[in-house]
């Protein structure tokens, strides 16, 4: 039959295994270059200066965050209003991505009047919660 051929042949093909010896190749080369870092060294300040102006302009709480994802700024932190959990890190993008992952199901009908209606509605409920 065909199928025993076929077996017979692949046992054939494990044969003397060929040299092991790992070809190593010659060191040819020259060693490793210290190459330009001398032209490196100095780190062009205004670079930095602007990273730290974009750093801190991020950090900062806009109010227009409350109505468009419900949350308030409280103690250097956002903080939820629909499920009272705090947003460590004062970026949009944080933001953004709690209030669409657990809330803009629910919460994307209230738009305009109505939704800022809504804002104050959740953030009275969180004081008297407090108080
Ligand atoms: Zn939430």
């Amino acid at each position: 039959m065909h199928i025993d051929a076929g077996l017979v042949r692949t046992s054939g093909q494990h044969g003397e295994p060929e040299g092991r010896t790992p070809r190593l190749k010659p060191s040819t080369n020259p060693g490793l270059q210290v190459a330009g870092l001398q032209e490196h060294a100095t780190a062009p300040s205004r670079l930095m200066e602007k990273k730290r102006k974009i750093d801190s302009e991020c950090r900062k709480f806009k109010d227009q965050w409350n109505i468009q994802y419900f949350v308030i700024e409280s103690s250097n932190k956002a903080l939820c209003l629909i499920c009272n959990e705090s947003i460590a890190v004062l970026k949009e993008y944080n933001m953004k991505r709690h209030y669409e992952t657990k809330h803009s199901q629910n919460y994307s009908k209230y738009t305009g009047i109505v939704r800022t209606e809504k804002f104050e509605a959740l953030k009275r409920g969180l004081k008297s919660q407090q108080s």
